[in-house]
């Protein structure tokens, strides 16, 4: 077969630089088929590039996606956490509650509003926080003024209520208190805070302490042989007012301890115990 030419001609723009290249046909064939393969793997890198391309935009809106589920399970979260603390605020108010109900019931505290806070939905969780503090506080004051355990631990002799006369063993006397045995000397702490109203020699009682407590509330101490108190002292609960001893009318040492409620007698061995149900 006879060898077939093609003329290429490079024309520039001013016409005076014009070339002509004679080559062989079958060189520009090949050059054609080239330049067809290199197209191709070019579309195929770009096709791939593009394919690459929406497969990380696709990944990264993923990403975002579930950066806003985390976001939003996150609040979900708080939700519960908050839910969480109401119900835990709930429970406190409940119990403040049931604390100032008995109390109340007691007559030992005068509260000008048992229950939660009036209007709780215009309070800010730091107001309603307040308020849970200056109540739990009023409420561990009220307590620490209440008369609770024993002044002096020992035997008891005699009960509150209606007993023999001590004396003659004739005829019956109401005896206002709980005596508890003791040696002359022995210790004597007051059971609750409060305000040393009298400290002296009364009668019967022989050397006798009697502690204001407020709220009508008040603990004596009677048969005495020793003071560690003057009047008008304050005292914490567990201080030590005096010393155990036979004077007044006593048949022997021992402590003569009496809780009195807006100046009546009540039974003092019911805040000697208290315990957890
Ligand atoms: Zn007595």
């Amino acid at each position: 077969m006879r060898e077939r030419f093609t003329t290429i001609f490079i024309v520039s723009n001013d016409d005076r630089d014009t070339k002509f290249y004679t080559v062989k046909t079958k060189h520009v064939e090949r050059f054609r088929r080239y330049s067809v393969i290199s197209l191709s793997a070019l579309s195929a890198i770009l096709v791939t590039s593009l394919i690459l391309f929406f497969m990380i935009s696709s990944a990264k809106n993923e990403i975002g996606s579930l950066n806003q589920k985390i976001y939003g399970l996150k609040n979900d979260l708080k939700l519960l956490d908050s839910l969480e603390i109401k119900k835990k605020v709930d429970n406190i108010e409940n119990n403040i509650n049931d604390i100032n109900k008995y109390l109340n019931e007691r007559g030992m505290f005068k509260s000008e509003n048992s229950g939660g806070p009036e209007d709780a939905g215009g309070m800010t969780d730091v107001s309603i926080y307040q308020y849970y503090q200056s109540k739990t506080e009023s409420i561990l004051k009220t307590i620490k003024n209440v008369p609770i355990g024993y002044p002096h631990v020992g035997e008891f002799k005699s009960y509150f209520g209606y007993r023999a006369n001590p004396f003659s063993g004739r005829g019956s006397e109401f005896h206002k208190g709980l005596d508890i045995k003791g040696n002359v000397g022995d210790p004597v702490k007051c059971t609750a805070g409060g305000t040393i109203e009298k400290a002296e020699y009364d009668g019967g009682y022989g050397k006798c302490i009697v502690i204001n407590h407020g709220n009508g509330l008040k603990s004596v101490f009677g048969h005495l042989s020793e003071f560690n108190v003057k009047q008008g002292d304050k005292v914490n609960a567990g201080d030590l007012i005096g010393f155990v001893g036979s004077t007044g009318r006593s048949t022997g040492p021992h402590l003569h301890y009496e809780i009195r409620y807006k100046e009546e007698s009540i039974n003092p061995q019911y805040f000697l115990n208290i315990k957890n149900q």
